[in-house]
């Protein structure tokens, strides 16, 4: 027997209805039952949801940084979803865009031919991209394009003669997606434990976290790179993995200026490639289009998503230079990373439309000017008794919650105090991101912030304000 929402006009009405349309009738009384306020939930609804434990609100429409359900509730979306919403919701440039090019034409595959959104997309990207990164390559999620980085960074070792290299260093905490190598090079432990007989090996470094690093800890240093180099033997690495700026992962934390250039010389010294995971922190986030850029140095390989199209369609990106595609162009002639819908009109055609948006509202600067204005409204909440650090970089902003501020103890994982605090702050039309277990495998609790770049300075004290609000309600 199916269950109903409390807010159902009659439940005894539309429990008839459910029993008399037959199965071949299920559509229309999909269509029904929602017009009648319907729970979203499992089993009720026909959608195999992300979270089976609760009920969804239905998102009707979204304009800059607001979204609103099918009730009329307004949500600030504090994070753009998943750090995905940067130009902000209802840009209908971006919308023009992918409909115009559809009409014209949807689907070509990248094996026979090229196309225009393609060409000029990866041509704006090259002005955008830092120096020396020219090339790029278009798939459609974040964890696509972390895949076919750490097969290209493979594949032009071994067609540049070093086929022994072939080992993946990544950092703990860090992640860089849920497909199986992408998982592999990622330190989330709840993820991984169910797949870790398919997951390969990756060697895991400390990720540099100043909260909870020393501040000449060889992981702050990035000492703790060589000495991992060094153990696997050089001749055997192909690659390291990092995002420049801590997502999700370390909660917006920054590296000093010394780290990046001590990385980068750690990598040309052994020949091992420094890919720069930008698919959270690209795209203008950080306030430069991508945020290595803070720290002088280039990258050999760049992964750009989430941002990229501002969210109107899916779409990831691989940015190199010739220098690390010409052995392959030479020997292999093409990357092993054959996908249906790399490079297609469409997506190529949204990420086209958003770039050119970001450049002609001067959105980057914005992010970086608006980013301070964040990180200090932020920064009031430390005098909460739990919040123990806030950080970040321009529109990425990282609160961690913590049971004693002075010891940096994090809370119980049974408290499940960055779940709650994401619901509580839900129901008071706030939507932030959390992340757990950066503190030690286990614990941590984290909520993030990233609105879209066209968030107002009254919009930012909502945003402070209704997070207080939902800290002091979840901790005290
Ligand atoms: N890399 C980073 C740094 C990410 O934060 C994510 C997703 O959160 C990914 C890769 C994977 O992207 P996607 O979820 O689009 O596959």
């Amino acid at each position: 027997m199916a269950r109903f929402s409390s807010h159902c006009p009659d439940k005894v009405v539309l429990e008839r209805v459910t029993k008399r349309f037959r199965r071949e009738s299920l559509p229309e009384c999909h269509e029904l039952c929602f017009s009648w306020g319907m729970a979203h939930r499992y089993p009720e609804s026909a959608v195999f949801y992300r979270d089976l434990t609760r009920e969804l609100p239905l998102i009707t429409h979204g304009q800059g940084v607001w979204l609103y359900d099918e009730s009329g509730k307004a949500y600030l979306d504090a994070c753009g979803g998943a750090y995905v919403a940067n130009l902000g919701h209802g840009v209908s440039v971006v919308a023009d865009a992918v409909a115009e090019q559809i009409r014209k034409v949807a689907y070509v595959n990248g094996t026979a031919f090229t196309n225009a959104p393609a060409e000029a997309l990866a041509a704006e990207l090259q002005t955008l991209n830092p120096a020396g990164l020219t090339h790029t390559y278009f798939l459609s999620s974040g964890s696509e394009a972390v895949e076919a980085a750490l097969k290209l960074a493979r594949q032009h070792h071994v067609d540049s003669g070093r086929p022994s290299k072939h080992k993946i260093i990544a950092r703990t905490p860090g992640y860089h997606g849920n497909t199986l190598l992408a998982l592999s090079a990622s330190a989330r432990e709840h993820y991984k434990k169910l797949y870790g007989p398919w997951l390969v090996p990756v060697r895991m470094i400390g990720a540099p976290y100043p909260y909870r690093c020393a501040p000449d800890s060889p992981e702050m240093t990035g000492d703790v790179l060589e000495a991992a180099i060094l153990a696997e033997g050089p001749e055997t690495v192909s690659c390291f993995i990092a995002e420049p700026i801590g997502g999700s992962s370390t909660g917006g934390s920054v590296p000093t200026f010394a780290y990046w250039q001590r990385v980068r010389e750690i990598c040309d010294r052994y020949e091992v490639l420094f890919i720069a995971d930008e698919v959270l922190t690209g795209a203008g986030r950080t306030g430069t289009w991508a945020a290595i850029e803070h720290f002088g140095v280039t990258p050999d390989i760049m992964t750009l998503g989430k941002g990229l199209s501002g969210g109107y369609v899916p779409l990831s990106a691989v940015v190199t230079s010739e220098r690390i595609i010409d052995p392959i162009a030479k020997i292999s002639g093409a990357l092993k990373h054959a996908q249906t819908f790399s490079h297609t009109p469409a997506i190529c055609a949204a990420g086209l439309a958003a770039v050119r948006h970001i450049k002609a509202h001067g959105l980057i600067a914005r992010a970086a000017r608006m980013g301070e204005v964040l990180q200090n409204r932020l920064s009031t909440l430390l005098e909460l008794p739990a919040v123990g650090d806030v950080r970040g970089k321009g529109l990425l902003g990282g609160v961690e919650l913590v049971k004693d501020k002075d010891t940096k103890v994090p809370f119980a994982r049974s408290e499940k105090v960055a779940e709650r605090l994401v619901k509580n702050a839900q129901d008071l039309g706030l939507v932030l991101w959390s992340n757990i277990g950066h503190a030690d495998g286990e614990r941590g609790d984290l909520v993030m912030v990233a609105p879209p770049f066209v968030i107002t300075e009254e919009e930012i004290d909502t945003l402070a304000k209704r997070l207080g609000e939902a800290i002091v309600r979840t901790v005290g």
